[in-house]
């Protein structure tokens, strides 16, 4: 337990160091604490050491947490692939969404939000690697997915997220960063007032700021490997 809080130290400092390398205040680049398969314990134990957001992928997994975790103000934001009979727990229980990718998951989580909640915080899931995710509307799709998501009234469009295809050359990993960067900027360009770009896990965080990032989703190096068994 001692070491997720060295491990949360040490990515918060890596964190800072990518972004004074890439010329970028520390504090414009958010931590996401991806707690998926590891156990409630482990994340109080996150939150004692001043974590605030954490990150699951599977439903039921989160609500059983958050169960457990009921007495911690944390901020939950949901990353998994969002099937359409799971919508109303999610827009019940989360305060983001990242991996909104049809504007019939869209509409549902809308319409599903509670009134007494602020809007649903989202972002859309771009597919930037092709044939390699299934998850993510292709970059040709997003300006007008993005657009019609805008209007929904009780989603707030936050901005966008990507999982790209794993690879260990930091210049290919910046790459693809660089695309879902440039589609930010042209949904921006084109008037949505969007301020998250949220793109970098464990290996390749770094290149992800050092590509404009403004929220990290880390999970292995903070909480060790995973075992999905
Ligand atoms: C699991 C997961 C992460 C965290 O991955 P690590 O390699 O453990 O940092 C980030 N984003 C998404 C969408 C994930 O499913």
């Amino acid at each position: 337990m001692a070491t997720i809080a060295s491990n949360l130290q040490a990515v918060r400092a890596a964190m800072a160091g990518a972004a004074v390398l890439a010329g970028r205040a520390t504090d414009e680049v958010s931590l996401l604490a991806v707690s998926k398969t590891f156990p409630a314990a482990f994340v109080r134990t996150a939150f004692q050491a001043g974590q605030r957001r954490f990150a699951e992928s599977y439903l039921q997994e989160a609500l059983e947490k958050m169960a457990a975790l009921q007495d911690l103000a944390i901020e939950w934001h949901f990353i998994g692939p969002v099937q359409s009979n799971k919508t109303r727990p999610i827009a019940e229980n989360f305060c983001w969404v990242h991996s909104v990718d049809r504007l019939k998951i869209a509409e549902r989580l809308s319409v599903q939000r509670p009134v007494n909640l602020p809007p649903l915080q989202c972002c859309l899931q771009v597919n930037i690697s092709g044939e390699v995710s299934k998850s993510g509307v292709s970059p040709d799709e997003v300006s007008q997915l993005a657009h019609e998501i805008a209007r929904l009234p009780n989603l707030q469009l936050r901005g966008l997220m990507a999982v790209p295809a794993p690879a260990d050359d930091p210049l290919v990993q910046r790459t693809d960063f660089a695309m879902l960067r440039a589609l930010y900027d042209q949904l921006k360009n084109e008037g949505l007032p969007l301020d998250t770009l949220s793109m970098g896990m464990s290996h390749d965080f770094a290149a992800a700021i050092a590509e404009g990032a403004t929220m990290v989703r880390i999970g292995s190096a903070i909480f060790g490997e995973r075992d999905y068994d």
